[in-house]
């Protein structure tokens, strides 16, 4: 099936569940060639999410000097110190997961004078591979709305992944955990959650943001 095909089906099956407001499709193109993002422009996409920042910004300048449009989030943990580099191309960061991050992000957002967007990434799972604030980190944080984000960087919500194992009834737990914590702390923000193994499950739990790759593009290639 080719990437817009893969797109539709998905497109279709999470209108299935949530026909009233289904979750927006953040097409993650981390290690897939730019001939792939290519074609995935040419069809009509236009929301991508990469990772790394270097790889996003190689790949999507080439498109840029070529004219081409496209929005660009970051999806992974983001380091105070690779901060400045996101504000070429980017405008809204997944991986928010430390409270210097997010000081560094709003100092450089102010300085660039460019709006950017932030999730604050969150480890519901408690696993030691995943980066996020903890859950009583995180209600700290949200304690204080006013002093989340800056002239011109935003507080647009919250992000989480499912367990590594990919447990369903674990999965729907976190997500459901999230969910329970955007309605105690922040009724407002969106929830990012649901990758290629789980989106099913992150629709049904009312994710705004769903972070697929592999399962539009295929399996990963460019290392
Ligand atoms: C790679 C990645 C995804 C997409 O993963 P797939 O399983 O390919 O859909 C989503 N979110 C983050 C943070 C990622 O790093």
């Amino acid at each position: 099936m080719s990437i817009r095909e893969n797109f539709d089906r998905i497109s279709e099956e999470i209108r299935k569940l949530r026909p009233e407001k289904p979750p927006e499709i953040i097409v993650v193109s981390k290690k897939q060639s730019l001939a792939a993002i290519e074609e995935a422009i040419g069809s009509g996409i236009t929301l991508f999410g990469e990772n790394q920042i270097k790889e996003g910004n190689e790949k999507f300048s080439e498109l840029k000097n070529k004219n081409i449009q496209f929005e660009l989030h970051h999806i992974g943990p983001v380091q105070s110190g690779s901060v400045k580099k996101l504000f070429d191309l980017f405008s809204c960061t997944h991986g928010v997961c430390s409270e210097s991050g997010l000081f560094e992000l709003k100092k450089q957002s102010d300085k660039h004078k460019k709006r950017f967007g932030f999730f604050l990434e969150t480890n519901l799972t408690g696993e030691n591979s995943k980066s996020g604030f903890s859950r009583k980190e995180l209600s700290d944080l949200l304690k204080n709305p006013d002093s989340l984000g800056s002239e011109f960087c935003d507080f647009r919500g919250l992000m989480t992944m499912g367990p590594s194992d990919g447990d369903p009834a674990m999965t729907r737990n976190v997500f459901r955990d999230l969910r329970k914590i955007r309605e105690e702390f922040a009724p407002n923000a969106k929830l990012s959650m649901g990758m290629s193994g789980d989106y099913l499950i992150a629709t049904e739990e009312g994710s705004d943001y769903l972070r697929i790759g592999t399962a539009i593009f295929g399996e990963r290639k460019v290392e």
